[in-house]
């Protein structure tokens, strides 16, 4: 799953002791394995091999340029949320013709600037949005593809801030409406729609849900085509889940296996737009102890990272497995339990709650595992606190692919009045 591991006590990412690291770069730090990342690209392209689906890496679980480049060259695609994805995306050089963007909220801004580039579709999530992309195609003088993100109305069963396909979410649009765009599309003079869309949620551990969204919207293909209207595309979007703790989540051929069959019955171009599959188990947080505080009623290890840094916790109360970077096998198991905390000024700055660990002390190091996807992309800088850096490890060689914030970093767009 990944190459994350000890090696006689010691906990290496490949061939690097994470001790090493930490010490070389300081802590909080992120750290991840090159392997790892590549092999769950692999993984997936490798199920579907039978479609030769494009992959569109979803940018926004890890945009890092380094991960995003490793994707590209080994021939993903990305999906993107933002002006500034498409420039990350952009940068690394992903060609044009394998960027997809979705998002309810895109600006004329950042359409005009993606027809410019020639994408290879938007994923249009409201019939306003696409009466704007047709107007800003028409002054351009562009025909631009889309394609139409369905709502299909299925319950994925995970977290609810992570449920996208439920038509009580703000995303897509349901199937009649659709319907009616399709009627319509002649009034769009600037656009061709050539494809649907689907994304149901995120961390979605079994295909139940997959099949049902597919299954839903295999039967509106069906029915546009009664009505002469031909697609290219089926998107389906991300939201492989990943194991956090218990889970049993499928794997990339119990996926497919489950799948493709629908697929293959669409014939058509399939795209998918993994992102926590690829780089959540690719990633972790290493943070050191500062402090061990018996307060009345909990014991607190205060560590150096906060919800700045990792936000999951104290978003979605999502767990995340904690190891010491050294394990000492003759250490007893704590029979007392732990609240790992962060030194934010938010009770909500947690990584772990009543968690027994091995006795730790200050100056101890700790791994929070799988916090590769929506770790450092969704960090920011409260309580004025500098990003973590990053590095990634690719056999026993490592490469710093981001720099630690300074304190000029946190002020360097602020003027002063
Ligand atoms: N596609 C779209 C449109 C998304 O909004 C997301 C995540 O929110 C993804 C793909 C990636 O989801 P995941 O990381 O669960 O695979």
């Amino acid at each position: 799953m990944h190459e994350f591991k000890y090696r006689k006590n010691e906990f290496c990412c490949e061939d690097v002791e994470i001790l090493s690291l930490a010490q070389k770069f300081g802590t909080p730090l992120y750290v991840y394995s090159y392997h790892t990342v590549v092999d769950h690209f692999v993984k997936l392209k490798t199920a579907f091999r039978s479609i030769n689906p494009l992959i569109c890496y979803s940018v926004k679980a890890n945009s890092n340029l380094a991960i995003l480049k490793t994707l590209v060259s080994f021939g993903a695609g990305l999906d993107i949320v933002s002006g500034g994805e498409l420039f990350r995306a952009v940068t690394v050089g992903c060609p044009v013709s394998k960027i997809v963007y979705a998002s309810v909220g895109k600006t004329s801004y950042e359409i005009e600037e993606a027809i410019k580039r020639r994408i290879l579709f938007f994923n249009v999530e409201s019939i306003p949005e696409l009466e704007n992309i047709n107007c800003i195609s028409k002054r351009l003088n562009r025909i631009t593809q889309v394609s139409i993100r369905i709502n299909p109305d299925v319950e994925p069963k995970t977290h609810k801030y992570i449920t996208t396909g439920k038509l009580t979410n703000k995303f897509g649009i349901d199937f009649k409406s659709a319907y009616q765009i399709f009627l319509i599309c002649n009034k769009f003079s600037n656009i061709k729609i050539s494809g649907l869309h689907i994304h149901i949620g995120s961390q979605i551990t079994e295909s139940v849900p997959y099949v049902s969204a597919i299954t839903k919207v295999i039967e509106f293909v069906e029915q546009l085509k009664r009505k002469g209207i031909v697609l290219e595309y089926l998107n389906i979007g991300g939201g492989l889940g990943i194991v956090y703790d218990e889970e049993t989540p499928q794997t990339a051929e119990k996926f497919a296996a489950k799948i493709l069959p629908l697929l293959k019955k669409t014939k058509l171009k399939i795209i998918m737009e993994p992102g926590r599959f690829i780089a959540g188990n690719a990633g972790i947080l290493v943070t050191k102890v500062l402090y061990v505080k018996a307060a009345v009623k909990k014991k607190f290890v205060i560590v150096d990272a906060g919800m700045n840094d990792l936000i999951r916790p104290a978003l979605y109360g999502a767990y995340h497995q904690i190891l010491p970077i050294r394990y000492t096998l003759n250490a007893i198991r704590s029979s007392e339990k732990v609240d790992i905390v962060g030194p934010i000024c938010e009770s909500a700055d947690f990584f772990a709650k009543g968690r027994r660990l091995l006795p730790l002390k200050e100056g101890d190091y700790l791994a929070i595992m799988g916090s590769g996807a929506y770790g450092f992309s969704m960090t920011s800088n409260y309580n004025s606190r500098c990003r973590a850096c990053e590095v990634m490890v690719k056999k026993d060689e490592t490469f710093l692919i981001r720099k630690r914030d300074s304190y000029e970093d946190l002020i360097k767009n602020e003027i002063m009045i």
